[in-house]
């Protein structure tokens, strides 16, 4: 799944893992993981991010290649974060390659928006947004009770330049799998839609081309 930041991406892969029932798989999610369990690799990456050195790519791809071979990947699986770069992309072939890329196609303008009222627990890091996701009570996750904030990062100047980044990083990676054939444009220009109509989209197309 692919996507700027505030594309959404994170949100709907979640949605599409429950409705297709394999496993949603967020690289950062993973990283977090061995370094609370303290595993040789969690202490790795430790080492790499003290030192400010970036997480080589041979080591990521060792974590997803450990993911990918338990029993409920079996059916396929949802990757969200990765891969970033054509070289992480190249690491992923050797894996397990994508049958096909829903590349999220949301302009700027609506970006800013979004994100702009975004929210985030601050407990459980589910995301809301005041306008499309609502939260039962206003102010606080309904997943644990946690209070919503809006992320520092969330301000105009920043997300300008964090999409600028992402265009910049993501355009070899599309070219790559443009390629191959297997990217799937997704428009979306509503800043309100909500998610279950994005994800009954992303379905239609998967099923029509039966990926599932
Ligand atoms: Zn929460």
């Amino acid at each position: 799944m692919f996507g700027p930041p505030g594309s959404g991406k994170g949100t709907y892969a979640s949605r599409l893992s429950e409705e297709l029932t394999i496993p949603h798989i967020s690289t950062g999610e993973l990283v977090r993981e061995e370094i609370r369990n303290q595993t040789e690799t969690g202490r790795e990456i430790e080492s790499y991010s003290k030192s400010g050195r970036l997480v080589p790519d041979e080591v990521i791809g060792k974590l997803l290649e450990n993911r990918i071979s338990q029993a409920d990947c079996a059916k396929g699986f949802i990757l969200d974060g990765f891969p970033r770069t054509v070289t992480q992309a190249e690491v992923l072939e050797r894996i397990s390659g994508p049958d096909v890329v829903v590349n999220l196609d949301v302009p700027d303008d609506v970006i800013l928006e979004r994100l702009s009222t975004r929210q985030t627990c601050g407990k459980c890091g589910a995301i809301y947004n005041e306008r499309s996701l609502k939260s039962k009570a206003a102010g606080i996750c309904d997943k644990c009770g946690g209070q919503l904030r809006k992320r520092d990062d969330d301000q105009p100047s920043v997300i300008n330049e964090r999409l600028k980044v992402y265009a910049v990083q993501t355009q070899p990676l599309l070219n790559y799998y443009h390629k191959k054939g297997i990217v799937r444009n997704l428009v979306n220009k509503e800043a309100s839609a909500p998610p279950d109509k994005v994800v009954r989209e992303i379905l239609r197309i998967l099923k029509a081309e039966q990926h599932v």
